[in-house]
């Protein structure tokens, strides 16, 4: 069996030993004679599972004690209300940067349960550009602040940690949590879905600032709460343990890949090759000020579009699979997170290359 390159936006490609290493566990978890998925997630074995996954998280993006990390459901949309009914407290007013789709989904959500103040907006420009800081319109007196890292369906990612003051700095790092390294300690708030960078579906992973606890709006659904979550290490009900597992597993890798240093490096070089291929190929296309172009989300364009069909489908055949971009962007879209092998990235420039050869 020859595994395929899944460009797939999320849920997206794994680690091969990651999946070599669930299979070979799949039926008996070191000789307890039962599958991970059919543990109780009270027992001895399932907690250290889970606590040896938060421990190589921590350890992976240096996340202190001054911070929780929770294993929650719901995804990151479920996130885009569950933020304001936590962060809120008395106030009622927050900031938001909109840069993308995620964006304005997420401002959409708080809009429900608080009032938005949009500080900053690219949707102008089409969304290819982030706002510069000195123009941002945020009010000192917001609950928080929040933006999204990386727009994955844009393939827009910021080269820069906002400076948010004394207001806690809120993001959506959904399809870039450890691509590179980043200072947690500058933020109030982390969240992530795992389906991209982290693991399988069904998992969403928060870390946040433990002053920021405890502030839970009295309506706020108990499975929402972060301070429940946090008293009851996200086991208030059964977790997705399953997922859990997994992302364990893509810890422990990472890990052994050198860390997120090693990423950072990995994910310049596979970013970096592919825009320069574009750039240089005068039949693709990808519209974002290159300062922003994402790392992880590569969306670029055929010279034309009527071609789109056939280059799908020759992509298919050679194994490349889920380039479609986004309905609502079009073209295609080249998710390389940290789970794509270089070797993928390359099999990619070298099918493009030939597409033109034969179509330019
Ligand atoms: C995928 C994604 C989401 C939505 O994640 P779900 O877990 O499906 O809710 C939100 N924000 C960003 C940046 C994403 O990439």
């Amino acid at each position: 069996m020859s595994r395929a390159y899944n460009f797939c936006a999320g849920p997206a490609a794994l680690p091969e030993p990651v999946l070599r290493q669930a299979r070979d566990e799949m039926l008996d978890w070191r000789g307890t004679g039962m599958s991970v998925m059919e543990m109780s997630h009270r027992s001895d074995e399932f907690v250290e599972i889970a606590e040896t996954a938060e421990k190589d998280l921590r350890e992976l993006a240096g996340i202190s004690d001054d911070y929780a990390v929770l294993f929650m459901q719901g995804g990151a949309s479920g996130q885009f209300a569950t933020v304001p009914l936590n962060l809120l407290g008395e106030n009622t007013r927050v900031d938001y940067v909109n840069t993308g789709i995620w964006s304005k989904k997420a401002i959409a959500e708080a809009k429900r349960y608080a009032t938005v103040n949009v500080a900053a907006s690219s949707e102008d420009r089409g969304f290819t550009t982030v706002p510069d800081q000195s123009e941002w319109n945020t009010s000192a007196d917001a609950a928080y602040l929040h933006y999204t890292p990386n727009e994955t369906i844009g393939g827009l990612e910021y080269d820069f940690v906002p400076d948010s003051g004394r207001v806690p700095l809120v993001a959506d790092m959904s399809s870039n949590i450890l691509s590179r390294p980043v200072d947690v300690n500058r933020f109030g708030l982390i969240y992530a879905g795992a389906q991209k960078n982290i693991g399988p579906s069904g998992l969403v992973v928060v870390i946040i600032r433990k002053d920021l606890l405890g502030r839970a709006r009295p309506e706020t659904p108990t499975m929402m709460n972060y301070q429940v979550m946090a008293d009851n290490a996200s086991m208030y009900n059964t977790p997705a343990t399953y997922s859990w597992y997994l992302a364990g597993l893509v810890f422990k890798w990472l890990k052994e890949q050198g860390g997120v240093d090693a990423m950072e490096a990995l994910n310049y070089r596979k970013s970096k090759k592919l825009y320069d291929y574009i750039d240089a190929s005068g039949f693709y296309a990808n519209p974002i000020e290159p300062r922003f172009r994402s790392w992880m989300n590569v969306p670029f364009t055929l010279a034309d579009d009527s071609l789109n069909g056939a280059f799908l489908k020759g992509a298919d055949e050679r194994g490349l699979l889920n380039l479609e971009g986004h309905r609502s962007v079009g073209g295609m879209r080249a998710s390389i997170y940290n789970a794509m092998p270089e070797a993928g990235v390359d099999a990619l420039i070298d099918y493009m290359a030939g597409f033109v050869k034969e179509h330019g």
